[in-house]
């Protein structure tokens, strides 16, 4: 004989008769409480989102480098996401949400600086560092531009990885950080070997493709984010050490079997040959020791898909280093500049960078102005900052623009970058995740 269950085939909580026949009252009460408890869940979930939420209201807004700018914008970030973005009167806040009257003000997705070092003095030893000591660094030399995003182009893997886990908890005001943690080269430039020596700080040397494809796993494995390349190692007095063809191959070949991008340093022609023979994707600078770029050379480098990070300041510093005349400083940028006008022109990609922490200039107007001076507009200039890198480096569903669901990484500025570039360099404010990193004061 076939038993009929008693309950019905779909058991429901709002089906208590037959339970109650089952179980008496203590079911009821049970689910009262229960129901209770989910009630007040959503109750707290629901005001907790929206006193959480940040509106920034009545600014000029940039969603991306290619849309016409909303001109009386509002945004609202949740979860440190982007909620809503469009013209203020289309857009609802929340009573309880923290608002940042944005009027006459600008805002921009949040800004990539593609070209870092995790090596500035006060970054060199995050586990010895106090969270305020690291927080005052990470202000001065990237919260305070509107970094919120930086490509680290060189540093010690452990350490960098260590100040990217302190950002990422939420201990440390600062930017995504992506690293490529120790580069390879043959031996290195003579400019950081004193450097390396005086913080104890060791890189190895590589010397044949084996050891570049097994530095390349152990970067993966540890979580870096691409490869640096020295196609050309300055050794002082014009000497360069170019790195062997078949290492430069075999770290590319290995690198993008992990998905990573691979930078070069190119120094020379011959460097810059040995990034392009290679397959790089990234020059890190342009090149000082190089002829004047012919369009046969732009059009080399755009048909092997290669961006290019100007890092123009880093000249000017070099320069005034040199203590040369103001008139050969001059000629030195200028042809560096020319560089850049060739490859923007020419519709190459281009990723800003400025190679901070390396150079102690962090003021990032002169790199605007300069690269406004190689022709590029506004919107190029964004583009550097913003969706070029973004596209680059894979992160542009939730990087480089700003629109519903991307991250809520944005810059506040002070001034319309459309009447003068530097108002790149005039930040107000720096919010990254929802919250706000830097706040001028
Ligand atoms: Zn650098």
């Amino acid at each position: 004989m076939q038993v009929q269950s008693v309950w019905p085939a779909s058991e429901s909580e709002f089906q208590p008769s037959l339970k109650q026949l089952a179980y008496g009252n203590s079911y009821i009460v049970r689910m009262r409480i229960r129901f209770a408890f989910a009630l007040t869940l959503i109750l707290i979930a629901w005001s907790a989102s929206h006193a959480s939420d940040l509106a920034l209201t009545g600014a000029k807004i940039y969603t991306s480098p290619t849309e016409p700018p909303i001109e009386n914008g509002s945004i609202v970030i949740h979860d440190g996401h982007i909620l809503a973005v469009g013209p203020t009167s289309s857009i609802k806040i929340a009573p309880e949400a923290t608002v940042i009257d944005c009027r006459g003000l600008v805002v921009a997705a949040g800004f990539w600086n593609n070209h870092i070092h995790i090596l500035a003095p006060g970054l060199l030893h995050v586990r010895a560092s106090s969270t305020n000591e690291l927080d005052k660094v990470l202000d001065t030399i990237f919260n305070r531009w509107g970094f919120t995003t930086v490509f680290d182009l060189s540093s010690v893997l452990d350490n960098t990885l260590a100040l990217r886990k302190r950002i990422s908890s939420g201990e440390l005001r600062g930017p995504r950080i992506l690293t490529v943690g120790e580069p390879i080269w043959t031996i290195e430039p003579v400019y950081v070997r004193d450097f390396l020596q005086e913080n104890h700080i060791h890189m190895p040397n590589t010397q044949t493709p084996g050891q570049a494809v097994a530095l390349v796993r152990e970067h993966a494995a540890k979580g870096a984010n691409g490869i640096k390349l020295f196609c050309g190692s300055y050794q002082g007095q014009g000497k360069v050490a170019v790195l062997p063809l078949a290492i430069a191959r075999a770290a590319v070949e290995e690198a993008h079997q992990h998905s990573l991008p691979v930078f070069s340093h190119p120094q020379n022609w011959e460097g810059v040959n040995v990034a392009i023979a290679s397959g790089v994707d990234v020059l890190a600078h342009t090149v000082p020791q190089s002829p004047p770029w012919t369009a046969d050379f732009v059009s080399r480098l755009k048909s092997a898909n290669i961006a290019l990070i100007p890092t123009l300041t880093l000249f000017d510093f070099e320069a005034r280093k040199e203590n040369g005349s103001d008139q050969e400083r001059e000629a030195w940028i200028s042809k560096m500049v020319a560089e850049l006008r060739a490859y923007a022109q020419a519709g190459g990609d281009v990723l800003f960078g400025t190679d901070i922490g390396y150079i102690d200039h962090y003021d990032t107007s002169l790199e605007f102005t300069l690269m406004s001076q190689a022709g590029m507009n506004y919107q190029q200039i964004l583009a550097s900052l913003t969706t070029n890198p973004a596209r680059r480096f894979r992160y542009s569903d939730r990087s480089g623009h700003i629109a519903k669901g991307t991250d809520a990484d944005l810059v506040v500025l002070g001034a319309d970058p459309a009447q003068d570039v530097s108002a790149f360099s005039k930040v107000r404010f720096t919010i990254r995740a929802g919250n706000v990193i830097y706040r001028q004061k």
